[in-house]
C-alpha cells in the first residue's frame, strides 16, 4: 500500500519502515561521515573491514560528489528506494557533508527515499535543510532518559571543542534528542528512535524509554542488543539473549510499534536488510572513492 508524503513520495517503499517494502526495496547507506561527536562505551570505529557486518564499520569514506555518483550506479544495478546515512560517525558531526550529499542525491533523483540516523546531538541546526530538502525519516538513538544512566553509557560529548561528560554530558545530549525530536515532529519528518539494549546498565530502562517517546510523537521504536566489540568498553558485557529481547520488544510495543526486522547494518550498506554481502559492491565503492 502506498503512503504519499507532502512532498509526493511514497513513504511506504522504505524497507526499514515497512516490512513489507524490505521484501521488493533495498537500501544504500552513503559513508560520507566519519567524525563523531559523542564517544558511545559500546562502540569502536577503528574496526574498518569488509566482512564484519555492525554499525559504524564501513570499507571507503566517500564525498558528497563520490556519494551521489555511487548512489547513481547502484540505483541502475538494483532496486534501491532508499539514500540513507548512518555514519560511520554521526551525520551531524559531518553536517556540512550529510546535507551536500541529500542535496546532489535529490536533485537526480527526485523520488528517492532520505534518511538519515543519528545520536541526535547536532541536528537540531540542520532540520529546516532537512526538511527543504525532502528529508523524509530520521533516526535518533536514545540509550536513556534519565542521565544517571546516560552518564554510564557515554564517555564523552563534544560541542564544538567542549568535552562534557559525565551526568552534565548526558543531559546535554538528551536535552538535544528531545529538541530535536520536537522540531522534527513540527516539520512532517517521520521520526525513529533506536535504542541499544546493554545488560545491567539500560535493559531495565528500555520500556521507559518507550513510554516517554510515545508522548512526544516517535512514530516507531527499534530496540536494537548492543554487539560487544572488541576494545570497547563494553566490549566484554553479554550481548542480549533472544528472550531479553523478546521480553522487552512485548513490553515497549505497548507504548510504540516496534521495528522487529532491524539487520544492524554496516555504514556502508548497500541491498535489501537481509543482504549482508557488502563485499559484492566494495570494489565499486572504492572506485567511488578515488
Ligand atoms: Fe559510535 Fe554512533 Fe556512538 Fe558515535 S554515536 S560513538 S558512531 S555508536
Ligand atoms: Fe534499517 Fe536497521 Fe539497517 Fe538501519 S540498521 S538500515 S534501521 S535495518
Amino acid at each position: 500500500m502506498s503512503k504519499i508524503n507532502s512532498k509526493g513520495l511514497d513513504t511506504a517503499k522504505h524497507p526499514c519502515f515497512n516490512k513489507e517494502a524490505a521484501k521488493t526495496y533495498g537500501r544504500v547507506h552513503l559513508p560520507v561521515a566519519p567524525a563523531c561527536n559523542v564517544q558511545c562505551n559500546f562502540c569502536n570505529r577503528d574496526y574498518d573491514c569488509v566482512n564484519e557486518s555492525r554499525p559504524g564499520v564501513t570499507s571507503s569514506i566517500l564525498s558528497p560528489g563520490q556519494a551521489s555518483w555511487f548512489f547513481d550506479e547502484i540505483s541502475k544495478e538494483i532496486p534501491i528506494s532508499v539514500a540513507g546515512i548512518a555514519g560511520p560517525g554521526d551525520p551531524f558531526a559531518n553536517s556540512e557533508q550529510t546535507i551536500n550529499t541529500m542535496r546532489l542525491i535529490r536533485r537526480e533523483h527526485p523520488d528517492a527515499i532520505l534518511c538519515v540516523s543519528t545520536n541526535g546531538l547536532n541536528v537540531l541546526p540542520s532540520i529546516n535543510d532537512l526538511a527543504e530538502i525532502g528529508v523524509s525519516h530520521v533516526t535518533i538513538t536514545v540509550n536513556a532518559i534519565k542521565a544517571e544512566i546516560g552518564a554510564l553509557i557515554y564517555d564523552w560529548i563534544k560541542v564544538g571543542k567542549r568535552i562534557f561528560r559525565g551526568i552534565e554530558g548526558a543531559t546535554l545530549l538528551l536535552e538535544n534528542q528531545l529538541a530535536a525530536i520536537a522540531s522534527l515532529k513540527d516539520h512532517g519528518i517521520t521520526v525513529k528512535v533506536n535504542s541499544i539494549v546493554i545488560p545491567g546498565i539500560n535493559d531495565h530502562h528500555i520500556v521507559d524509554i518507550a513510554k516517554e517517546m510515545t508522548k512526544r510523537g516517535v512514530d516507531i521504536f527499534n530496540c536494537i542488543p548492543m554487539i560487544p566489540v572488541e576494545g570497547a568498553t563494553f566490549g566484554s558485557l553479554e550481548e542480549p539473549d533472544h528472550d531479553m529481547m523478546f521480553d522487552i520488544k512485548n513490553r515497549a510495543g505497548k507504548y510504540l510499534p516496534q521495528m522487529k526486522h532491524c539487520q544492524r547494518c554496516r555504514a556502508d550498506a548497500v541491498g535489501k536488510l537481509t543482504d549482508k554481502d557488502s563485499s559484492k559492491w566494495a570494489g565499486l565503492m572504492q572506485h567511488a572513492s578515488k
